[in-house]
């Protein structure tokens, strides 16, 4: 039998205090969904996503924070696309975030994180994150190692000052195959519609598999907190990807339980416009 929503959000979050082994995930799990079930399920989703969004925006109280993280391919921007496109651009922003500029690098990691979290009312998505600071910059040995280990303290105590003061912090990695990750770069090589998606670099990024695997694993056991947990979505199949996400936030969105709010004077009753 599929899961109800929470049920699929406990089976999916990463306990706080537990090591997490992603050997142990499979990524091509569908937590007894089918495709066909799942599509009427997930147009539901969107549409209880576009409505408890517009009242989120509408209150300006709540604040939220997505985070997706995961190896190159493993859908990142396709949830965007396909969840996030169920929200009204106004009060929903979109921030990827690349190789740091010279002058990001001048600063602190989370000197050009913390303009772009979420004001109230709004919902700020982050393809990739402050996370990288402990991905590649750990695999590629960017900083030396008494650095990075460092920030996953840091990264705890950011995320815990959002939370305090009022936001809500969702974390999705997105976890796929090797085998898979090789089709979805190889479908980016021949076709030409994907070829802009595609670098040299992440074919090298692909030889380190095993060390990105590591210190996911590692980010995802110290860095899942009761404030702000994480979620391992298994992402070979893309609409059970979307289906998983969509519920988590939309169980997330319903938490808050935001209402329009008052007109802003009273209006007469029987009011007609001219
Ligand atoms: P993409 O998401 O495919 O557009 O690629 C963005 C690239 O930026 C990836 O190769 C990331 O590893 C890289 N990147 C993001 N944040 C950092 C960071 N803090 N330090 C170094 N590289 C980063
Ligand atoms: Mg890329």
């Amino acid at each position: 039998m599929p899961g109800s929503g929470s049920s699929l959000r406990n089976a999916l979050v990463v306990k706080p205090g537990t090591r997490v082994r992603l050997d142990r995930i499979d990524p091509g799990d569908t937590h007894g969904y089918t495709k066909d079930k799942a599509e009427p399920i997930v147009s539901g989703d969107l549409d209880r996503l576009r409505a408890l969004q517009e009242r989120m925006w509408a209150e300006g109280k709540h604040r939220l924070l997505i985070v997706l993280q995961g190896i190159d391919t493993a859908g990142k921007g396709g949830t965007i696309e396909h969840v996030m496109g169920a929200f009204n651009p106004q009060g929903c922003r979109v921030h990827a975030f690349k190789v740091p500029s010279a002058e990001e690098l001048a600063h602190d990691y989370l000197w050009r994180v913390h303009p772009r979290v979420p004001g109230k009312g709004e919902i700020s998505i982050f393809d990739r994150s402050h996370y990288e600071q402990v991905m590649v910059v750990r695999v590629m040995s960017l900083e030396p190692k008494a650095r990075w280990l460092q920030h996953y303290d840091e990264i705890n105590a950011f995320e815990r000052l959002l939370v305090d003061d009022g936001t809500t912090i969702l974390k999705f990695f997105l976890l796929i195959d090797n085998d898979e990750q090789r089709r979805r770069l190889q479908s980016r090589i021949d076709d030409p519609d994907k070829r802009w998606k595609f670098r040299m670099g992440d074919l090298d990024t692909r030889k380190h598999w095993g060390d990105y695997l590591a210190a996911f694993e590692d980010a995802l056991t110290k860095c899942s907190t009761d404030v702000a947990p994480w979620y391992v979505v298994p992402a070979n199949h893309k609409w059970f990807r979307n289906l998983a996400v969509a519920r988590i936030v939309a169980e997330t969105l319903e938490d808050f339980h935001s209402k329009f709010p008052p007109p802003v004077e009273p209006i007469p009753p029987g009011l007609k416009v001219e």
